[in-house]
């Protein structure tokens, strides 16, 4: 049962252009949450909900607060949660993830919004991390023309680049922080907290 909602998001996001997570991409943090015995999760950019419920889906007891600006998926991502009966466990909020205080702690937090504002979100949300917690971020390879932006002649894309590459040198030259990067879905980094 809960195999065929999953793909219905799939496909929807497919059919509507929303960039929820690749499939190894996923596949891989489901695995390193469910192996580190992670439970408390922060995720900023929900889109439709897709991998706040894949993440919540890995046990029981794992609890997943979302952040989404976007009213329209926000709204989507609401009845998406209810439909998996996971309201108690994960909680979205409607807001520019920029604007709001936490003050809650955190196992993982996971980055996936506005790339140009990686940075941002790593500083500002570093915070609410727990010791030994791990920030993942999403799409550093952003369709490959991380390693190759010739690939593109649209002007804002190539600035977007070059904000990406930036916040990858700031996560390599991180000292508080170890980041390995993994070239699965769009590009997944681990950033441990040291
Ligand atoms: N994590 C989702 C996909 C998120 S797509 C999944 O894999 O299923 C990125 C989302 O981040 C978009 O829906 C966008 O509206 C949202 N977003 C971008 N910047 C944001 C911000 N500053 N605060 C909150 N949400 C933001
Ligand atoms: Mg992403």
């Amino acid at each position: 049962m809960v195999h065929v909602r999953l793909e219905e998001l799939e496909k929807y996001a497919e059919i509507n252009n929303i960039p929820i997570m690749q499939k190894d991409g996923i596949e891989f943090l489901v695995n390193y949450i469910q192996e580190n015995n992670i439970k408390n999760i922060l995720e900023i950019g929900s889109a439709i909900g897709y991998s706040a419920i894949k993440m919540a889906l890995v046990s029981d007891d794992i609890k997943v607060t979302t952040i989404e600006r976007d009213k329209e998926r926000f709204d989507i991502a609401v009845e998406n949660i209810n439909n998996f009966n996971l309201q108690n466990r994960i909680k979205i909020i409607n807001e520019d993830a920029l604007n709001i205080e936490l003050l809650d702690k955190y196992d993982l937090i996971f980055i996936d919004a506005a790339k140009s504002q990686y940075i941002k979100f790593f500083e500002k949300f570093d915070k609410n991390l727990n010791n030994n917690g791990v920030i993942v971020s999403d799409n550093l390879s952003f369709h490959g023309l991380v390693e190759d932006e010739t690939k593109t002649n649209n002007r804002n894309t190539k600035q977007l680049v070059r904000k990406i590459r930036k916040y990858i040198d700031y996560l390599k030259e991180n000292k508080n922080y170890k980041t390995i990067f993994y070239k699965l879905g769009d590009g997944v980094a681990i950033s441990i907290k040291l």
